[in-house]
């Protein structure tokens, strides 16, 4: 659509829209209730990375609360085009949502017979370099990750209050993300990333039982490490396990990989305590290596060709 580059690409169950035109009714069940789905994904240079595994997570999410995506994959890929297109960015957050639908009240989704389909894409905003060279703080929180068996966290949802609260919390102790801990009181995951160690040249990372989303940076850093030849180990881990790391970093799409530099934990008295740590060399050698990795999937992408990023339906 003319006219709306350098503005946010909106995109509104069928077609982009200006975002003041774009509305959703007030008795949207994504709204009432959270009930709804939604994928956040970073384009670079113009090439959504990893596109294929955020549209089959999303897919894994609708299909875990019973909502029938109302757009096939191939859809939903031209709709973001379309999107990006009338954003203009070539370096972009991009998110993906579809909620429950309208329906009167009530939480029966049978109430909603239309999902609502939103793409929303905007001028990324890069988190400041500081957190990369000198790495940021996390928070050991109290708020602990949802009960797995209670509302299952490899549903991406709309339903975010326990990571909304757990980084109420974590801000109070000073820190930039915090550290979620099962109800078993063993490392679960960030807000919005996962938690990686490094610990006597292994590298350490929360297994999907401890309860965490499965981040699509979390597989792309373990493929990556396998492929150097680090030693990788999905398990359970309890926070002194963290505390006596050698190193620590977390991973997130927007965020890539980005080091920690000092975990606070509340003591017994309710003080806090922090623990320092380096950026050290194998963080510093996956963060290479994963923007090696974008670059190369930015360049085969491009490479192959206008049937721009494998659209086929
Ligand atoms: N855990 C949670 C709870 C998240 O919201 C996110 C962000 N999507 C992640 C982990 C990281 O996932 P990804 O690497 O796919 O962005």
């Amino acid at each position: 659509m003319p006219g709306t580059a350098g503005r946010p690409g909106v995109y509104l169950n069928d077609r982009v829209l200006l975002l003041e035109e774009a509305k959703v009714s007030v008795l949207d069940h994504g709204f009432l209730y959270g009930d709804g789905v939604y994928e956040t994904m970073r384009v670079y240079d113009g090439v959504v990375f990893m596109m294929e595994e955020h549209l089959a997570r999303l897919e894994r999410s609708a299909s875990l609360i019973e909502l029938r995506l109302p757009k096939s994959a191939g859809r939903i890929k031209l709709a973001i085009f379309e999107t990006l297109e009338a954003c203009g960015q070539k370096d972009a957050y991009l998110r993906v949502t579809v909620s429950r639908g309208e329906g009167p009240i009530g939480l029966d989704p049978s109430l909603c017979p239309r999902p609502t389909f939103f793409i929303f894409a905007d001028r990324l905003k890069h988190p400041p370099r500081s957190n990369y060279e000198e790495g940021i703080a996390l928070a050991i929180v109290d708020t602990r990750r949802n009960l797995r068996e209670a509302l299952d966290p490899r549903i991406k949802s709309l339903n975010f209050l326990n990571n909304i609260l757990a980084g109420i919390e974590a801000r109070k102790m000073g820190a930039n993300e915090a550290l979620m801990l099962n109800n078993e009181g063993l490392a679960a995951e960030g807000t919005t990333s996962n938690v990686f160690f490094v610990m006597d040249g292994a590298l350490c990372t929360p297994s999907p039982e401890c309860g965490i989303l499965e981040g699509i940076t979390r597989e792309v850093v373990l493929g990556l490490a396998r492929r150097l030849d680090i030693k990788v180990v999905e398990g359970a881990f309890g926070t002194a396990e963290i505390s006596g790391a050698g190193e620590v970093f977390i991973t997130s799409t927007i965020a890539e990989v980005v080091p920690v530099r000092q975990v606070i934990q509340k003591t017994e008295g309710g003080a806090s305590q922090s623990k320092k740590f380096p950026v050290g060399p194998v963080t510093k050698l996956l963060m290479a290596e994963y923007r090696k990795e974008v670059s190369s999937y930015v360049e085969n992408t491009k490479a192959a060709g206008p049937s721009i990023w494998g659209f086929t339906e």
